[in-house]
């Protein structure tokens, strides 16, 4: 059970600042700072590193008991009070804006543009959660319409799931974990979460964001750890569904672990976005879409412009403007206000991302900006890139533009759908039948319609098929994952 001896107060933001101490570890609401502490370093700032406690799989297990046994209190709360607890939340997250967005650019490298971009999002996902509980309700079942139902009433209703183990990838910190959480709290669920063990700092704020505006103290935990603790998660019995967001890789090996248990699974997976620019397109709306598409986040966002497929005739012009729109983002230090592009979350990163660079010029791509700079990597667009250069099929997550020239349309199409991942596809046109023929041909979650694969709404069903995986995020979407829809039949007197 948590220490008796720590801190009786949840980490709030204070907590985030470079020697403000190891971050504790949330069990059942309780800090605690018992277990192993791990020395975090921070790409974006040498002084800026930090140290976090790291859970195991006995502190995993009462966790997960703390969860199951607030099962019942959670279940029971109103809609009406789920709601509040997540405007609630909303209202903690914008109170401590600036001490999260700083928090979040020390621990990913991204730009302290991007962290204030993502703690706003938090905030819109966590208002369009409270929405969205009002809309998690049952359908009346038309039974008599077979002979069997017969003078019978039936409609169904959802209850939660269970206790929902989160575990989260690195990239996101903050909104990958409040995606989970909101939905998990307006579904009545215990949530357990996971953050990366890259950057485990900000995403503990939301037990206190949650729990000081009525969630049960015991059903929400935040357990730093590595590998070892996702996997305690996918075999605590108590563990009813696995969300999980990351690499596809290791979201296979997630699932296999549930489904040894008949866990439910959602899975977040990786992707190779493409983005198809017709030449009837406006192509300056295209190469800025696309340039600020491919370099947000520095490029480490699953839905980042990864290859824009630009018909023949208009590829090296789009290539070059959208090389100048990149060439004029201020780079450089993530925590300057006036950087848009930061750095990579680790320096081996910097280095797997400039090797795809190299091997695509190897393979006769043309730099038209950045490229590899005295072993450095810069902010990059390439033009022609063919296969079998690696950026065609793998998910390169950095801040890297792949344009890929084709002849017609349904080349663009199997261009687009010619890699393992399918998470989300943009199109820029102005037909609307080239535009519903992508939308309609592509392999993908989503497509987006003059923009760029790199749009997304927080509040739209959110997805991948393929390798970029199972089920769906978004408020909405997510706590019909978390819920069981139970159906509920009534004889009627004759
Ligand atoms: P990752 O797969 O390396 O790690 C994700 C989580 O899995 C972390 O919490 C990590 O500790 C855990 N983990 C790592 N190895 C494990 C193992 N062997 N067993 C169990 N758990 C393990 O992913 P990452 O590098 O942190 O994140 C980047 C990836 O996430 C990219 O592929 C990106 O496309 C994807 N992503 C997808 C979405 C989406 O919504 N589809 C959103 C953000 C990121």
């Amino acid at each position: 059970m948590p220490d008796s001896t720590t801190p009786p107060t949840l980490p709030d933001a204070s907590m985030l600042r470079p020697g403000a101490g190891p971050l504790p570890l949330v069990v059942a609401g309780r800090p605690t700072t018992a277990g192993q502490i791990v020395e975090v370093p921070s790409p974006a700032s040498p002084n800026g590193g930090r140290s976090a406690v790291h859970a195991d799989a006995r502190i995993v297990a009462n966790a997960a008991a703390a969860a199951e046994s607030a099962c019942k209190t959670c279940a029971a709360l109103s809609r009406r009070a789920r709601a509040q607890i997540l405007r609630g939340a909303a209202g903690y997250l914008g109170e401590h804006a600036d001490d999260l967005a700083v928090s979040l650019t020390l621990e990913v490298g991204k730009s302290l543009r991007d962290s204030r971009g993502e703690v706003q999002r938090c905030i819109a996902t966590l208002e369009a959660a409270a929405d969205a509980v009002a809309e998690l309700g049952g359908r009346e079942i038309p039974v008599d319409a077979v002979p069997v139902g017969a003078g019978r009433l039936a409609f169904t209703v959802w209850e939660p799931v269970g206790v929902v183990a989160a575990i989260t990838g690195f990239n996101f910190p903050l909104l990958l974990a409040v995606h989970k959480i909101a939905a998990a709290v307006g579904a009545g669920c215990p949530v357990l979460l996971k953050p990366s063990e890259r950057t485990p700092f900000t995403s503990v704020v939301l037990a206190d964001a949650v729990v000081s505006n009525g969630w049960p103290a015991e059903a929400i935990s935040v357990l730093n750890g590595g590998p070892d603790v996702a996997v305690a998660l996918c075999e605590d019995p108590l563990v009813r569904l696995v969300s999980f967001t990351g690499s596809s890789a290791i979201g296979a090996k997630i699932a296999e672990r549930a489904g040894r248990h008949l866990k439910r699974v959602v899975l977040e997976l990786g992707s190779n976005a493409a983005t198809i620019v017709e030449p009837d397109a406006d192509l300056e709306l295209a190469a800025r879409t696309c340039a600020t598409g491919g370099m947000a986040a520095t490029g480490q966002s699953c839905i980042s412009v990864q290859r824009v497929l630009a018909q023949s005739s208009i590829a090296a012009d789009l290539a070059q403007r959208i090389g100048a729109e990149v060439a004029a983002l201020p780079t450089g230090d993530p925590l300057d206000p006036e950087t848009v592009v930061g750095t990579l979350v680790a320096p081996t990163e910097l280095r797997r991302v400039a090797d795809l660079v190299q091997d695509a010029t190897a393979h006769g791509a043309e730099v038209v900006t950045g490229g590899v700079v005295d072993g450095e990597l810069r902010p990059t667009v390439l033009l022609g890139v063919r296969e079998p250069a690696r950026l065609c099929h793998e998910e390169a997550f950095g801040p890297v533009v792949a344009v890929m020239p084709y002849d017609d349309l349904d080349e663009a199409i199997a261009l687009a759908n010619s890699t393992p991942y399918g998470l989300m596809t943009g199109v820029f046109t102005a037909s609307i039948d080239t535009a519903l023929r992508v939308a309609r041909g592509v392999e993908s979650g989503g497509v987006h319609i003059n923009d760029s694969s790199n749009f997304r709404a927080d509040n739209m069903p959110y997805g991948g098929v393929k390798a970029s995986g199972l089920g769906k995020e978004g408020p909405a979407s997510a706590m019909r994952e978390m819920s069981v829809e139970k159906v509920i039949t009534v004889r009627l007197p004759a």
